[in-house]
C-alpha cells in the first residue's frame, strides 16, 4: 500500500485522521507535535502513542520533507536553496542573516503568473500553486539543518503571489504559528502582495495575526500599470482603501515596499506622490535599490540617489527605512529568483 505523505496536514486534519482510525482526536495533536515541533518523523519512536497505533500509522502514512538540490552562499552569508518538487517544479528559498537574527524568504508558488516587469520570477511564467506542505517544507528543511534557531522571521516574498494561493498559504501559516507546530508567532510572519485587493480584504477579515507588506514600487497610476500588470485591475485607489481597511481592522502598521529603479520611479515627484498616497495610513516605507536582472532595462540607483529619495519623503512619510540588498551575487535578492543557479 502506498503511504500518504502527511507533510502539510494541519492539527484539525490530524484530528480527523485519528477519528478515522477510531482514536481520540487529541492523539492527532500528539502526532502533529512530534512531526512539526519535535521533528520526529518515525512513528515507531513516538513514545506517547500505543505500539499498535504507531504500527497502524507507519503502515498508512509517512512524513517526507523537502531537500534542496542546489545551495549557494553569498559573500554576505545570504543563502539560497533550490528545491525540486515531486513533479519537477522548481522553487527557491532565501535565508538572510541580520545580526543575530535570521529571516527566511519563502516561496508560495512555482513561478508567478503576474509578470511584473522588474521581476525574474515573473519572467519564468507560472507553473503551479504550492501546497501547504511544500510551503512548510522549506522551513522544516532549515530547522532540520540548523535547529530551532534556524530563522526568526518569515516573509512570503519568494517566488509567487501568496494571496493568489490563499488557502494553502493560510494552512501553512496555521502550521507554522501553532505552538505545537513550528511555533513561530504570526507576528513574525509577513505576507507580501503586489496588490491583490480581494486577498487583502480576506486577510484582514481572517483573524490571522500576520503582517502585511505591499510591493508598491510606484504611486503613479500609469507608471504602475507599466511595471505591474495587475495594477490595471486594481488601481491605487482600490489598493489604498484595502490597505486602510487592513490597518484599521487588524490594528497593524502596513509596510510599503518601494524598489527604486533609476530613471523610472526615483524623481522628486515620485516621492511626493508616494507621500500623498500614504497620508493617514499607519505604515512604514522600505526603500530598496533595484537589483539588476539580466535582460531587464532598469538601472540600479546609486546610494546617493536612494538617500535623496528618502530625504524627499521625510518628514511627509512617517517611517522610511532603506533596506540593504542581500545576496545579489547569487541572485537571491528581491526580484531575482528565477530557479537558475550561479
Ligand atoms: S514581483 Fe511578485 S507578483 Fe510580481 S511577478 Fe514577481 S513574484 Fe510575481
Amino acid at each position: 500500500m502506498k503511504r500518504l505523505n502527511l507533510l502539510g496536514k494541519t492539527v484539525s486534519d490530524f484530528e480527523d485522521i485519528m477519528r478515522s482510525l477510531g482514536e481520540k482526536p487529541y492523539r492527532g495533536r500528539q502526532v502533529f507535535k512530534w512531526l512539526y515541533r519535535d521533528m520526529q518523523s518515525d512513528f515507531n519512536l513516538m513514545s506517547n502513542l500505543a505500539m499498535t497505533l504507531r504500527r497502524r500509522l507507519d503502515e498508512r502514512y509517512e512524513f517526507i520533507g523537502l531537500h534542496p538540490t542546489r545551495h549557494a552562499v553569498s559573500s554576505d552569508d545570504t543563502e539560497k536553496f533550490l528545491f525540486r518538487l515531486d513533479d519537477g517544479a522548481l522553487i527557491e528559498t532565501v535565508l538572510i542573516p541580520e545580526g543575530d537574527k535570521r529571516t527566511v524568504c519563502i516561496s508560495s508558488q512555482a513561478g508567478c503568473a503576474l509578470g511584473c516587469a522588474f521581476c525574474a520570477t515573473g519572467k519564468m511564467g507560472f507553473t503551479r500553486n504550492l501546497t501547504a506542505g511544500e510551503i512548510v517544507g522549506q522551513l522544516l528543511y532549515l530547522r532540520s539543518r540548523d535547529g530551532q534557531e534556524a530563522f526568526h522571521n518569515i516573509v512570503f516574498m519568494g517566488m509567487g503571489e501568496p494571496l493568489l494561493n490563499y488557502d494553502e498559504m493560510v494552512r501553512a501559516v496555521d502550521i507554522i504559528s501553532s505552538e505545537i507546530g513550528l511555533s513561530v508567532s504570526a507576528k513574525k510572519i509577513t505576507v507580501s502582495t503586489v496588490g491583490v485587493v480581494p486577498g487583502i480584504y480576506r486577510l484582514a477579515d481572517s483573524g490571522l495575526k500576520v503582517n502585511l507588506a505591499i510591493s508598491l514600487h510606484v504611486a503613479d497610476e500609469e507608471k504602475r500599470k507599466k511595471i505591474i500588470p495587475i495594477a490595471k485591475k486594481y488601481g491605487i485607489k482600490e489598493l489604498t482603501e484595502a490597505v486602510r481597511y487592513f490597518a484599521r481592522k487588524r490594528r497593524k502598521r502596513v509596510t510599503f515596499e518601494y524598489v527604486l529603479m533609476g530613471g523610472f520611479n526615483d524623481a522628486q515627484n515620485d516621492a511626493l506622490m508616494l507621500a500623498r498616497m500614504i497620508t493617514g495610513i499607519p505604515c512604514k516605507i522600505n526603500l530598496i535599490a533595484y537589483n539588476p536582472v539580466p535582460g531587464l532595462p532598469y538601472r540600479r540607483p546609486t546610494d546617493d540617489e536612494v538617500d535623496r529619495f528618502a530625504q524627499w519623503l521625510y518628514p511627509r512619510a512617517p517611517a522610511v527605512t532603506v533596506r540593504k540588498s542581500r545576496g545579489m551575487d547569487i541572485e537571491a535578492a528581491c526580484g531575482q529568483l528565477a530557479g537558475k543557479y550561479v
